[in-house]
């Protein structure tokens, strides 16, 4: 057995039932990616549209594929007909522009909002305030639909340091669920990586997005 089929097999006995694995697939070739999907990972996680394309042409119908990177405006006409989900709107100028895109590909385009959790400066994502009213502004767009909240966090913290933004975006996450917003579902709440995903999933997430726990360290 090789090694990413052990690691998958691994997170996958230690994991609740009720969530999910995006392999985080950024270097990664072909054949490790589909060792991932074989091995039971039902969701791939690109950053890139460039090294994406390949890979979906080869392995598309055998997973889902969500978008994990930051999303360039002149992209999005590429990236919404291949991925099953963007888990990365941070603007309704973005959000305005998928939802175009979509309308020309007669699909919905399933989104997630990136939440800046630490609220730091430079860092891509909508700052923990401005969530709930750029929810209810994509809510009324037709071709693309708010599935839930993603983030990333501080990367220098340390996963401890981490708790307390996830237990914000989980707070923000509920909140919405509870508001019940037309059009919206309040589903995905997609936190955690190698280092963080335990301490992710004691404050809520139900997605988790693994890259080097998978495939091993990039080289
Ligand atoms: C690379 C990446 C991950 C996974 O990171 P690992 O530490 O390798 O598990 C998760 N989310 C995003 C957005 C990434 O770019």
């Amino acid at each position: 057995m090789g090694i990413i089929t052990e690691n998958v097999r691994e997170l996958l006995r230690i994991i609740p039932p009720d969530v999910r694995i995006v392999a985080a697939a950024k270097s990664r070739t072909p054949g490790e990616v589909a060792e991932a999907i074989d091995a039971g990972i039902p969701i791939i996680g690109e950053n890139y549209l460039q090294d994406s394309r390949e890979v979906i042409s080869l392995l598309g119908g055998r997973a889902d594929w969500h978008f994990i990177g930051h999303v360039q405006k002149n992209k999005v006409k590429h990236i919404v007909p291949l991925f099953d989900m963007i888990e990365t709107v941070d603007s309704f100028e973005l959000a305005a522009l998928i939802q175009n895109q979509a309308e020309r590909h007669g699909k919905i385009m399933p989104v997630l909002i990136e939440v800046n959790s630490g609220s730091e400066s430079q860092k891509t994502g909508v700052l923990p305030g401005e969530v709930p009213g750029l929810v209810r502004r994509i809510s009324a767009l037709d071709h693309i639909q708010v599935r839930g909240l993603m983030t990333m966090g501080p990367f220098w913290d340390g996963p401890e340091g981490l708790r307390p933004c996830f237990r914000l975006t989980r707070e923000l996450f509920d909140a919405l669920k509870q508001e019940d917003i037309p059009g919206v579902d309040m589903q995905y709440l997609s936190m955690g990586m190698s280092d963080s995903f335990e301490i992710a999933l004691e404050e809520g997430a139900n997605l988790i997005r693994i890259g080097t726990r998978i495939f091993g360290q990039r080289s």
